[in-house]
């Protein structure tokens, strides 16, 4: 049985227990990753009082739409936002930029699994087939037209289409057609009376039965629905608060109902978990943040553009592009997706956790970022840890409207976190997310990793933007190309100053054996000094000897990445190629 509901304070003498159900029909959605957060952080927050369990479940049982690879995905997103489960899939977590540590997650320490409803139907069976025994539930047999016909009938009569067991329904005669392998679904037969859901969030609301109606519970191929695996699930499991986007608020009557009708198999009630729907996420335009908001950005690209830049090769075919451009509510597969965003060097807006990855964004960020969409704890602290958030939670808390999502305050947060972040621990979010995203960086960069990143993170808002400043790095010495600009005005101006200064310039740095950033710009200092020169004067010429261009980061950590060797080399060739004309 499960243990007693919380009192509506949330206070509870019995383990906290919380759960993540997803659907894996896709990559986890922002949203998605919220509710996940709310629940962990409740399960591991002041209430639980260091004993709350927060448990993850597969909601596979609409065969079509789920897939092994999209659970695995979700798996993956959560543990590298360092959202991990107690009991749940097993998955072991190798990223080093997870924030949980590496090792396994997850596991049925509890006996409670399996945790992928799909290896589940047995259970649910047993418990839809009391159901039915005690004439709570029964098989009804409709056509997919008939069931049309009637809501056509409705449609007509101007009332809301409802099915309810008709008063001359023959049982016996229905079950005998069920004996004989007749196709069918189970419906549940739902009291006629008013359902009161009690909510953390929404407070007390009333369902009253003609918004109700006998709904599915076993679907023609034998499995169980939503509403009926979803209840027995958080029973068996032990789940005391049910945490979740508001569009599963009208969902709860069906659920409440279902609980006060089923049974375990020795008698017992089911318990009633306490309720806390959160709010919706929208876009700053106050639209809906839809994972379709990705493909409305890439068709407007592709419309411009024409589409023979997108189409071939492991990108879609002319005619699965056309296809798509002719449906507004089309979506390609998110891997394409992305190429075709690559191959038009455009950003999408990042909807699913998964973009936000590949974007750049640190996960302890990300979760700091969506702790604040729909919660508030009243005073105006926006930058705290995850166990600070833990420490602060409460269902109370949850706000009753909409949350909008701001980018320009996640990418702020990113930023100010990159800014101070330890170099090492910098270096190795910046090594984990190359490896992934961008592997040439971190083949070219290797152990330099961390100067790299101390170098390059003055401008940088994401892990991704950290290249952008080091392009000179990834270019061989012979074919560094030299900005017209930049060679005008720092090394041809006055009679080529700048130019003259850079073989001397060379034989300098040769001599310097500490290939540090602090000693090079000590002996540029030195040097200028001696010459009664200032330092711009030196680091000009040599910034574009270096990268071609006049910006790069600081002198010192510029040559000192590239190498003793390469500097030299690249100032010989500077100076052979943009020798003034005689
Ligand atoms: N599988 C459902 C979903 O992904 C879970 C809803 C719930 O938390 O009950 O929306």
């Amino acid at each position: 049985m499960a243990p007693k509901p919380s009192d509506a304070s949330g206070k509870t003498d019995q383990h906290i227990i919380t759960r993540f159900a997803p659907s894996p029909t896709g990559h986890l959605h922002i949203g998605g990753a919220r509710t996940a957060l709310f629940c962990w952080a409740y399960a591991h927050g002041k209430r639980a009082n260091g004993s709350g369990r927060f448990l993850l479940r597969i909601e596979d049982t609409d065969q079509k739409r789920s897939s092994e690879a999209a659970a695995r995905g979700i798996l993956e997103d959560l543990a590298w936002l360092g959202i991990d489960w107690q009991d749940g899939p097993e998955f072991v977590v190798h990223g080093r930029d997870a924030r949980a540590t590496d090792g396994k997650i997850g596991g049925d320490t509890r006996g409670v699994g399996p945790y992928f409803q799909a290896q589940r139907l047995g259970i649910y069976d047993a418990y839809i087939q009391r159901l039915i025994d005690a004439d709570l539930a029964y098989p009804a047999f409709d056509t997919g037209e008939e069931l049309d016909a009637m809501r056509a009938e409705a449609r007509e009569a101007k009332r809301t289409f409802r099915y309810i067991r008709a008063a001359d329904y023959d049982r016996e005669a229905s079950l005998a057609r069920v004996a004989a392998g007749e196709e069918h679904v189970i419906r549940f037969r739902m009291p006629a009376e008013a359902v009161v859901v009690r909510d953390e969030v929404a407070g007390e609301v009333t369902f009253p039965y003609e918004e109700l109606d006998d709904f599915i519970i076993r679907k023609r191929d034998g499995f169980p629905t939503y509403h009926l695996a979803v209840v027995v699930d958080d029973e068996l499991m032990g789940v005391t608060h049910v945490l979740r986007g508001q569009e599963h608020l009208n969902n709860t009557p069906k659920h409440v109902a279902l609980q006060g009708a089923l049974t375990h198999e020795d008698g017992s009630a089911f318990g009633v978990p306490s309720y806390a729907h959160m709010p919706l996420i929208f876009n700053a335009d106050g639209s809906k943040m839809s994972k379709r908001d990705k493909d409305k950005v890439a068709k407007k690209a592709v419309r411009q553009s024409g589409s023979e830049a997108v189409s071939g090769g492991d990108l879609p075919t002319e005619a699965e592009l056309e296809a798509w451009l002719g449906d507004k509510t089309a979506q390609l597969p998110s891997d394409q997706l992305v190429r075709v965003a690559e191959a038009l060097a455009i950003d999408l807006p990042e909807i699913d956790v998964e973009d936000f990855r590949r974007a750049g964004y640190l996960p302890e960020v990300v979760c700091n970022y969506i702790a604040l969409l729909g919660w508030s704890k009243g005073d105006d602290v926006e930058r705290f840890t995850m166990a600070e958030f833990c420490e602060k939670f409460e269902l109370g808390q949850i706000g009753k409207s909409a949350a909008k999502f701001d980018r320009e305050k996640l990418l702020a947060f990113n930023f100010d976190t990159i800014q101070v972040m330890e170099p090492t621990l910098l270096a190795e979010r910046w090594r984990a997310w190359c490896e992934r995203y961008d592997p040439e960086v971190a083949t070219a960069l290797g152990e330099r990793m961390p100067q790299a990143a101390g170098a390059a993170r003055q401008r940088a808002k994401t892990l991704r933007q950290l290249r952008e400043p080091l392009g000179f790095l990834f270019v061989a010495d012979d074919a560094i190309e030299f900005d017209a600009k930049a060679v005008k005005k720092v090394l041809h101006k006055n009679d080529g100053e700048g130019l003259r200064l850079l073989p001397e310039l060379g034989e300098m740095l040769a001599a310097v054996d500490d290939w540090s950033p602090g000693s090079i710009e000590a002996a540029v200092g030195a040097w200028c000094e001696g010459r009664g020169l200032g330092m711009g004067k030196a680091a000009q010429p040599l910034r574009v000897a270096m990268t071609g261009t006049s910006v790069s980061p600081g002198l010192g950590d510029t040559l000192s990445l590239i190498g003793k060797a390469s500097v030299l080399a690249r100032i010989e060739r500077c100076v052979a190629t943009n020798a003034l004309a005689e």
